[in-house]
């Protein structure tokens, strides 16, 4: 399918600010937020912010790594059946010696009998009337967990600025630690404006559409590691407006916010975001995306908190975030991958883009061979929300082409790991 070729821009060139500057000065003034102490649970997926090193051996003593006989490999006879001198279980010490020329019963985990210095499994022995014949002739250090054979006491277990998975948080635990200090997610107050938004689940008056930008941006912010909320739907109206917008910050460390950042005459965001702060706008060369407001909001009492002020149209609202507001929460998060992964793909067919603009057209990849193929998931209009649904990735044709022909090479930001 060929694309309908871009019509003529209505924004002259010299009113654009270029996607590449407007991203860098906005994302230079991010930061990362100052590291607190979370439990292990809440840690999870964060930006770890000091050296975790072990106190301790972990293990912290000597034990089986089977089920089995704990024995001393000195000098035993393997063709004379052992005595059984008493069982050992994990968690449960054998308080005595090992009596010499004997066995003890051993459980995986539990610590060896002192005297024993090897572990048979159960496999490979008999075990009746208080006797154990051994099938094998073991030697010292067989089936045995050394102290410390994990970590170490005095090493450092986990690094500063490694982003905590789930392996992390098991050794955390297993080092002693119940609480950590790391970057917390940032809490995102997600709110939606426009006098023709209801709630979906009610039905729709003459001229209204459902918000469905605040659960987009919602959703996409907690993908993006953070703690967002959506609030309620705010009109197209001065008070409510700045009433919302105070209210959010007092338990946010981002404001993001959809509509009313055009050209219309009831765009009313604008005008009430730089009263609550020092927000400034711009016509940024990016389809969709055009128009955005960035800065900061708060001070006097509360704390002032980066803000976004998306457009409305609800693929315009997720593109900028995808390129904009995700970087951002990311930083906010120490993290220092602020970008998709990407592949160069070539193009199915043909694909145009205004001038003077970064495009980025929601894509399907598909592999043939060594390569990926991209082509559109069909029409890209800022309104038609299914076309970032059926959308793998972003293409980005870059801001000096106003075309991509079939065959040409695009770098695709991946939106989902490709199959
Ligand atoms: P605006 O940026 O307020 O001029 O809105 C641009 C377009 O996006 C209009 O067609 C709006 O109706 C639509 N729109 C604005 N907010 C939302 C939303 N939260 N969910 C879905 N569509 C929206
Ligand atoms: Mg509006």
């Amino acid at each position: 399918m060929t694309h309908a070729p871009a019509r003529p821009s209505v924004t002259a060139p010299d009113e654009l600010t270029s996607l590449e500057d407007y991203r860098r000065d906005v994302l230079v003034r991010i930061s990362a937020l100052e590291p607190i102490e979370l439990g292990l649970l809440e840690a999870h997926g964060c930006v770890l912010a000091e050296d975790v090193v072990a106190d301790a051996d972990v293990p912290a003593f000597v034990n089986s790594a089977m089920d089995g006989y704990a024995v001393a490999s000195a000098g035993l006879d393997p063709d004379q059946p052992l005595p059984l001198a008493g069982e050992v279980a994990a968690g449960r010490p054998f308080e005595e010696m090992l009596p010499p020329g004997a066995a003890v019963r051993i459980m995986t985990g539990a610590p060896l009998p002192e005297g024993a210095d090897a572990v048979v499994p159960v496999e490979q022995a008999d075990e009746s009337d208080g006797e154990v014949r051994l099938h094998v002739t073991p030697r010292a250090g067989d089936h045995v967990r050394p102290a410390g054979g994990d970590v170490q006491a005095g090493t450092t277990a986990l690094t500063a600025g490694r982003r905590l998975q789930a392996a992390d948080i098991g050794m955390l635990a297993a080092v002693g630690r119940s609480r950590v200090l790391a970057h917390p997610r940032p809490r995102v107050a997600v709110i939606a404006t426009g006098d023709e938004l209801v709630e979906p689940g009610t039905a729709l008056g003459p001229g209204q559409i459902h918000d469905a930008n605040s659960f987009t941006l919602t959703a996409m912010a907690r993908e993006a590691g953070a703690a967002a909320t959506r609030s309620q739907i705010v009109g197209d109206d001065r008070r409510q407006l700045s009433e919302a917008f105070e209210g959010a910050l007092t338990n946010a460390d981002l404001l993001l916010t959809s509509g009313g950042v055009s050209a219309g005459r009831y765009d009313y965001v604008k005008e009430v975001l730089a009263q609550v702060g020092d927000v400034a706008f711009h016509k940024v060369g990016m389809q969709p995306g055009m128009p955005q407001a960035f800065g900061f909001v708060g001070g006097e009492g509360s704390p002032r908190i980066p803000c976004f002020g998306l457009p409305g149209n609800p693929v315009s609202a997720f593109v900028s975030f995808e390129v904009l507001v995700r970087p951002a929460l990311r930083r906010m998060q120490g993290r220092a991958d602020l970008n998709r992964p990407r592949v160069t793909a070539v193009l199915e067919e043909r694909v145009t883009s205004p001038p003077h603009k970064v495009s980025f057209l929601r894509v399907r990849l598909r592999r043939d061979g060594a390569h990926w193929l991209a082509r559109l998931t069909g029409p890209q209009g800022s309104g038609l929300l299914h076309s970032a649904v059926a959308a793998d990735g972003l293409a980005e044709v870059p801001v000096d082409r106003t075309e991509l022909e079939a065959g040409e090479p695009v770098v695709v930001h991946l939106l989902v790991a490709p199959q």
